[in-house]
């Protein structure tokens, strides 16, 4: 058995912040865990929005497959999750199956916009594995001020689109890229898709970020992705450990492939192994976390800032996926 859920603190030498929190009152035990308090606020705001925007974002999904990429359209489904409809879908004049047809994944685009507009609800503290940590953190950006968080959801949205027409399903954690809104907190990140929560349940969670490491102190470029996947936490990734580590090198050997350059400063060939990351923890299905550079880089922040730079992200993470998926 595993859970976990949501997003990421920080490194010592990042630029993002953290938070802290109030108390949550749910504590379903699933497994011989007791769960902490759901961030019901993230929950009940995600909700409102989706109750607000529903007539028109059902409207503009049914034409338009749901959010577009860097948009601010809320989506339907379950708690304001953003769970596309693409079915078994595929090619339709195909009559093969599409590789990944009856496949769920779930791609968490880190961080939210708007998150540093509410430091307080962001700064609360919700369950992280075992221990207490914010709910979130604003994320970084480029020295152009490009923020992390509008990559990471232009990466999702572009590896979704990828997807689908592999024909899977993919939900995403947030449903729009908005400086109006926040969150959800790491342990939600973390657990949507899982075993027992509502909505469908995913195969594989891919958490997409980019670090912000401060160059220089070392005298050498910091710079580099590096694929973080869970360590051992007993009683929350013992379940998910080893085909975490499978879907962690299946992205490392993607990213190689597309022609990324592997960390200079964090991990082991590519890959690094924490505990201390809730996204990862709350997780019950395969999870890894990518950064997928440094942001504070200037090489890795041209790429980022470039459309074909982010498509040839959003192409490895896709890859990477099928590969372990159907490998
Ligand atoms: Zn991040």
């Amino acid at each position: 058995m595993t859970r976990s859920r949501c997003c990421a603190p920080r490194r010592t030498g990042s630029t993002c912040a953290s938070p802290r929190s109030p108390a949550g009152s749910w504590t379903t035990t699933t497994g011989g865990r007791t769960r902490p308090p759901r961030s019901t606020a993230g929950y009940a705001r995600r909700v409102v929005h989706t109750g607000l925007v529903l007539a028109t974002v059902l409207s503009l999904a049914l034409a338009a497959g749901c959010a577009d990429e860097g948009g601010d359209a809320g989506r339907g489904s379950r708690d304001g999750c953003c769970a596309t409809s693409s079915t078994t879908g595929g090619p339709t004049s195909s009559t093969a199956p599409a590789p990944l047809a009856g496949r769920v994944v779930v791609l968490d685009p880190g961080h939210q916009l708007g998150n540093a507009r509410f430091a307080s609800r962001i700064s609360r503290r919700v369950d992280a594995g075992g221990f207490a940590k914010a709910c979130n953190t604003t994320g970084t950006a480029t020295g152009e001020g490009y923020p992390e968080a509008t990559f990471a959801w232009q990466v999702a949205a572009e590896t979704r689109r990828l997807l689908e027409r592999l024909g899977a399903r993919v939900l995403l954690t947030r449903d729009a890229d908005s400086a109006r809104a926040w969150g959800p907190c790491i342990d939600e990140r973390g657990t949507i898709g899982n075993p027992g929560e509502p909505g469908p349940t995913g195969d594989v969670r891919v958490s997409i970020h980019a670090d912000g490491v401060a160059t220089g102190s070392t005298g050498r470029r910091a710079h580099g992705f590096h694929v973080i996947r869970p360590g051992l936490r007993a009683g929350w990734t013992d379940d998910v450990r080893a085909p975490s580590e499978r879907l962690a090198v299946a992205l490392r050997d993607a990213l190689d492939a597309a022609g990324f350059a592997r960390s200079t400063y964090a991990g082991d060939e590519g890959i690094d192994v924490r505990t201390d990351l809730g996204t990862l923890n709350h997780s019950d299905i395969p999870v890894v976390m990518a950064e997928l550079g440094n942001m504070r880089d200037g090489g890795d922040a041209a790429v980022m800032e470039s459309p074909a730079g982010r498509k040839r992200y959003a192409r490895a993470v896709a890859r990477a996926i099928r590969a372990f998926l159907t490998g």
